[in-house]
């Protein structure tokens, strides 16, 4: 698969310099594969020496319309030619545009754009705490629900939240995931929302009992506290449907998007049911809701339908699971997913498996130290899954 594009050692010193230069000018808070990428179509990436690999990363669960969608990419282009920029001072046609659709496909009443997942997470706890006079949250174990300073205050992750104490929220109480009674117990006169995952992604591809979001749905409305679904990773057809609530049969008050929401474009968003939503003046964004990122959306969701990946994710999920379940390797603790969410439990920590996958031609991701997350591009086919499974096996 190795092309000689150009002379080895030229290809050599290339990602040298590129490593050099990162080493000396980014700060160094990334732990990086020693990888130079360059190029990526469906769900192949390409090194800058021409080597290709099956992306299960795919820009952890953002390239879910595959690498540089042809109809993402035209429409990009096109808007680039009309305008980049202006103000939400101002109304734009694309804008309102891809409100309607993201209506239609989360079933909310209105949304509100901004430029990332953390932000999404901010604005979702701004909107439950505006609308209910309250400040306190509820949130589970093994949350990640982002890095900002309010997003840190609802996720579990020591190591990601420590060093940055006191949280902007002090009154986050965190419960065991998938245990309904602990959010009723932990629900205050001053709590305005539980924010959950619907499938808990970096804390290891974990997913509830299936009537743990419908009991938590009850508690809610019992108590008057909101309930926040943070879909920033399992939206776009990731699990086989448009978002993961879908599958539980639950509807949150709030939910916030990102990821592959622009098809590889940077765009985050919320949605709110019937009723809930920002006054005048008390949220806003300089970028959010812009007209590239606007016609990135649009065109991943004409794409999402084109090529029919939500049927797809669920069908090429099922295929994947099953084939990761059958693998003869007693080091497995458990294969569990939905759609193209998929980890696979390992009885140790799985950084080397990632180091041998790679030199193999496949990109995976390790989660919570000892889970191998596979989030492919929802275009993989099977023939791509055949080989990741095959380099899996003989990891
Ligand atoms: C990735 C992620 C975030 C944070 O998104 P960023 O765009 O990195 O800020 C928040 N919530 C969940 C569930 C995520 O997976």
């Amino acid at each position: 698969m190795i092309e000689n594009i150009t002379d080895p050692q030229d290809l050599q010193a290339k990602y040298d310099s590129v490593i050099e230069k990162d080493s000396k000018y980014v700060m160094q808070n990334y732990g990086r594969q020693p990888l130079v990428l360059s190029k990526g179509k469906g769900a192949v990436v390409q090194d800058i020496c021409g080597k290709e690999y099956i992306d299960c990363v795919a820009g952890i669960a953002v390239n879910n319309v595959g690498h540089c969608h042809p109809i993402v990419v035209r429409a990009i282009k096109a808007q680039a030619e009309e305008l980049l920029h202006v103000s939400n001072l101002y109304y734009t046609e694309i804008q309102a545009e891809l409100a309607e659709t993201l209506v239609s496909v989360t079933g909310m009443e209105r949304v509100f754009f901004c430029n990332s997942g953390s932000e999404a997470v901010e604005a979702a706890m701004k909107l439950a705490r505006v609308a209910s006079g309250k400040s306190a949250f509820v949130a589970a174990e093994h949350s990640f629900h982002g890095r900002t300073i309010g997003a840190l205050s609802v996720t579990h992750k020591s190591m990601y939240r420590d060093p940055f104490m006191p949280p902007v929220s002090s009154e986050t109480a965190f419960v065991p995931y998938s245990d309904a009674d602990a959010i009723r117990k932990a629900i205050s006169q001053n709590t305005a929302a539980v924010i959950l995952e619907p499938i808990q992604g970096e804390g290891g591809v974990k997913i509830p009992n299936p009537e743990y979001l419908k009991e938590v749905r009850e508690i809610c409305d019992e108590t008057g506290t909101f309930l926040i679904f943070d879909e920033v990773q399992t939206g776009f057809g990731r699990t086989g449907t448009w978002f993961c609530k879908e599958q539980f049969g639950v509807e949150p008050d709030i939910m916030s998007m990102a990821k592959a929401i622009g098809g590889g474009f940077p765009m985050g968003a919320i949605a709110a049911r019937e009723g809930l939503s920002f006054g005048r003046g008390q949220h806003a964004s300089t970028f959010g809701g812009g007209p590239l990122a606007c016609a990135a959306a649009l065109a991943s969701i004409e794409a999402i339908r084109e090529e029919g990946l939500l049927k797809r994710s669920k069908e090429n999920g099922a295929y994947f699971i099953g084939k990761l379940r059958n693998m003869d390797r007693e080091d497995v603790v458990e294969v569990r997913g939905k759609g193209l969410m998929i980890g696979v439990e390992i009885k140790y920590p799985c950084s080397k498996f990632v180091d041998f996958a790679r030199e193999r031609g496949v990109l995976v991701n390790c989660t919570s130290d000892s889970v191998l997350r596979l989030v492919p591009p929802l275009v993989i086919t099977k023939e791509q899954i055949d080989k990741v499974v095959d380099v899996l096996e003989q990891a």
